[in-house]
């Protein structure tokens, strides 16, 4: 009896440190190449949607509230910015500020990195909430329950792993023009950093419609939603909540669409039923139950996408987005001013035709790519051969060339039939 005891005894004590540094059911595989290829398995994900309580969720909501107004620039934005920048660094987290400043505004985002274990992968998954609050109003919904739930799910995040990075950004400057997000993803794109998917979380603490989410997605992120709705299929045992799919709206995640990166807003239904940039925007008004559900709704997307193998990823190299090129020589990088209404953030201007050019990564046989304008396509921009170059202009089949402001596509298909998409919008300034 003795004996058996002190053998169960040693494999706990094997087990144990093992466990607590790489979460409780996580499976661990090694590739030919000797690479360390973190998997969780559903039942890590479920623990992880099970950890996410009201007493944790409060906790930071009510700490983000106590600063109180949080206009864009003002002390109180910074004090709560410094908050959060050490509560990302006590949970382990690399975190830093970065402050920003544009003609009328400056202030700053909280940048928190929570690295990928997979030394080949260089993706990353963003993550934002905004900081800043407008009118007299303290924002306990807009946005402190975004950023609430970042926070939440950065901590329980830290006892796991993932193949790829996740980023926490705390963006400010939103309610004058979202210059934080626009911030960040600007710098993001100028460095290559290869952002798989941006979720934004806005506004979710109150639901006048029950159980709902909106997902206001732009078309080119059609599959993102999808892989949401799989996501909450797979967990609806635990996860009590509807995601809705939503024609797109120019909040944060436009920043992230503009330079070229997929991305999603994840708000309430009704917003405007709302009391938002008053003072009735306070504590009082948060539905922990439903506030509950969407943050296990967005770790668990998180999760799964953390960990996701990439099949293939398709990502344009020339032209640049931001940038002026004359034919195929880029002649001007430009400043990139916040006009966020105006639709040019971010954008490419072309005098004369300029050949695209492609990135893809992939494992797999690539049976076609096709370039598209404006979503159509033609045969002399249909490749089944590598380099899958084009040169930019008007589809065969139209009688005018493009001038204007028109949208580029790329589609990737692999030998098992899966698919890449990556576009961007250009501004032809002469005929092409
Ligand atoms: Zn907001």
């Amino acid at each position: 009896m003795s004996k058996k005891i002190a053998i169960i005894g040693a494999v706990i004590l094997l087990i144990i440190p093992f466990q607590s540094v790489i979460g409780l059911n996580q499976d661990i595989y090694t590739t030919n190449d000797n690479q360390i290829i973190i998997q969780n398995t559903d039942l890590d994900v479920i623990s992880m949607i099970n950890k996410i309580n009201y007493s944790i969720l409060f906790g930071y909501l009510e700490k983000i509230v106590s600063f109180g107004v949080r206009h864009v620039g003002s002390e109180n934005c910074r004090n709560a910015a410094e908050y959060i920048n050490e509560e990302f660094q006590q949970l382990g987290l690399e975190s830093c500020i970065d402050s920003w400043k544009y003609p009328k505004y400056k202030c700053q985002n909280v940048i928190a990195t929570y690295n990928g274990t997979d030394p080949t992968s260089d993706a990353v998954f963003v993550l934002t909430a905004h900081l800043d609050t407008i009118g007299n109003s303290v924002g306990a919904n807009d946005d402190g329950s975004g950023v609430a739930a970042l926070l939440t799910i950065a901590n329980i995040f830290s006892n796991y792993n993932f193949n790829h990075t996740v980023k926490f950004v705390i963006v400010s400057g939103h309610e004058v023009g979202t210059y934080g997000s626009f911030d960040y993803a600007k710098k993001a794109y100028f460095r290559d950093e290869n952002i798989i998917a941006h979720i934004n979380v806005d506004m979710v603490g109150n639901s006048t419609c029950g159980n709902i989410i909106q997902a206001w997605t732009p078309e080119r992120s059609y599959r993102l939603y999808y892989f949401t709705e799989e996501i909450s299929y797979k967990y609806e045992k635990y996860i009590d909540i509807e995601v809705q799919l939503t024609a797109h709206y120019p909040m944060d995640s436009q920043s992230f669409v503009d330079y070229g990166y997929d991305a999603i807003s994840f708000i309430q239904p009704k917003v405007f039923d709302y009391p938002i940039h008053t003072p009735e925007d306070s504590l009082d008004k948060i539905n922990y139950p439903y506030f509950e559900n969407v943050t296990k709704l967005v770790i668990a997307l998180t999760a799964e996408f953390a960990n996701k193998p990439i099949d293939v990823q398709v990502r344009f190299v020339t032209p640049k987005e931001g940038h002026a090129y004359l034919f195929n020589r880029p002649i001007l990088k430009l400043l990139g001013l916040n006009l966020h209404r105006s639709r040019i953030r971010g954008i490419t201007y072309l005098i004369g035709r300029t050949i695209a050019k492609i990135n893809i990564t992939t494992e797999e046989e690539i049976i076609t790519v096709s370039y598209s304008i404006d979503g159509n396509t033609d045969y002399y921009a249909i490749f089944t051969e590598s380099p899958y170059d084009w040169k930019i202009q008007k589809p065969i089949m139209s009688n005018f060339r493009l001038i204007g402001k028109h949208k580029l596509g790329v589609h990737v298909c692999t030998s098992t039939g899966k698919t890449a998409y990556d576009e961007m919008d250009f501004y032809a300034l002469t005929p092409i």
